[in-house]
């Protein structure tokens, strides 16, 4: 039976507190968040992003999310894990000292943040999955101490992922360091010689210090990268090559084996929400200049994150007219989907509800 997917259109450049308004009304008249009981404890899991110009939910939606939860008689706190790459999120401390200047104070959301990894990203639980790579994952620890999750996405494109959304946010963004470590474990990038100038700039985006300049070429020590595809974002010249054939499929497989851990903790006490404005091509990781690829879409809403994901990347090929690998990179991007479907975690089939 299709899972239900609740859509709320937008208009391009729509206000965030006009759209936040029409979610609540959903919310509401849906009561998409039922299972919450008298004093159950909820991680709202985000992306707080790299900069304020960048696409990520805005902070309106959270503080909304929170008088709704606390209606219910639940206590929500924001959650967030630790980034592999050295950056402005790579422990706790910084990355909610972060938080608190992209505006995600407990004044602007009414929820305090409590990183879901611990100090250092090494605090996780063990999760038994029937996978087809795995049969435990790592994912942050604090998770599986909580009642129910509700996971607050933004949708855009991915360097190896094909698209970022939901399952992106739950499996690589609610692992622990060595759970993310195992799932960027194959994705490493070359040089081409011939295409590379010497210009610097991946030395200089480099977050792990990877890669340096040798006689005008940019050379990457292997020991060190973890794979975060900045160097091939920023690459003017076309000089940075991965071997996706053997990694893109690996790694989408991987997201969605570890986005069906971190479900399987919470079974029907969890809500998923997309949204689907300002749509880049990169992901909100990467700190560059914001480009929209595509007029905002609105906010879809679901209790089954697969569909939830389905459902978004479609709407989006649908607005612009356009696969999401002309729009962004030019791989396989449904990989996500078709390995959701294949592992019987979620569903692919929707309905979508826009009244
Ligand atoms: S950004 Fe590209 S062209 Fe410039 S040094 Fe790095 S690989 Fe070479
Ligand atoms: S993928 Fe590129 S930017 Fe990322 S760590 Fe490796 S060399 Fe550095």
């Amino acid at each position: 039976m299709p899972e239900k997917v609740y859509y709320i259109g937008a208009s391009d450049n729509e206000k965030d507190d006009i759209l936040c308004g029409k979610l609540k009304e959903v919310l509401k008249a849906k009561d998409l968040l039922g299972f919450i009981v008298d004093r159950d404890i909820i991680a709202v899991k985000t992306h707080f992003g790299e900069s304020s110009e960048l696409g990520y939910p805005r902070p309106v939606y959270f503080k909304m999310l929170a008088e709704v939860i606390k209606e219910k008689g639940g206590a929500p706190f924001l959650t967030e894990t630790s980034t592999l790459y050295k950056g402005n999120r790579d422990n706790a401390v910084k990355h909610i000292a972060h938080a608190h200047t992209q505006g995600f104070g407990f004044s602007e959301t009414g929820m305090p943040i409590i990183m879901a990894d611990g100090l250092f990203g090494d605090e996780e639980y063990k999760v038994p999955i029937n996978g087809k790579m795995y049969q435990t994952v790592h994912i942050a620890g604090l998770l599986a101490k909580c009642n129910a999750l509700v996971v607050v996405s933004h949708f855009t494109g991915h360097l190896a992922a094909g698209f970022g959304a939901a399952l992106k946010n739950l499996g690589m963004g609610c692992s622990s360091r060595k759970g993310k470590m195992e799932q960027h474990s194959t994705a490493k990038p070359k040089i081409v010689k011939k295409k590379c100038t010497g210009c610097g700039i991946c030395v200089k985006w480099c977050p792990e210090e990877a890669i340096s300049l040798v006689d005008d070429q940019a050379v990457i020590n292997s020991a060190k990268c973890i794979g975060c595809g900045e160097c091939l974002a920023m690459c003017r010249f076309d000089a940075v090559k991965y071997n996706w054939g053997a990694t893109y499929d690996d790694l989408q497989k991987k997201i969605v084996e570890h986005a069906l851990g971190v479900c399987s903790l919470f079974r029907e006490k969890s809500l998923f929400i997309n949204i689907l404005t300002r749509i880049s091509k990169d992901c909100d990781c990467m700190g560059h200049t914001f480009k929209k690829i595509v007029p905002d879409v609105g906010i879809l809403i679901s209790h089954d994150p697969v569909a939830l994901d389905a459902a978004s990347l479609d709407l989006v090929e649908k607005q612009s007219g356009m696969l999401i690998s002309q729009l962004a990179y030019d791989i396989p991007s449904r990989v996500q989907l078709a390995h959701a479907k294949a592992l019987g975690f979620g569903n692919t089939e929707y309905d979508l509800i826009s009244d």
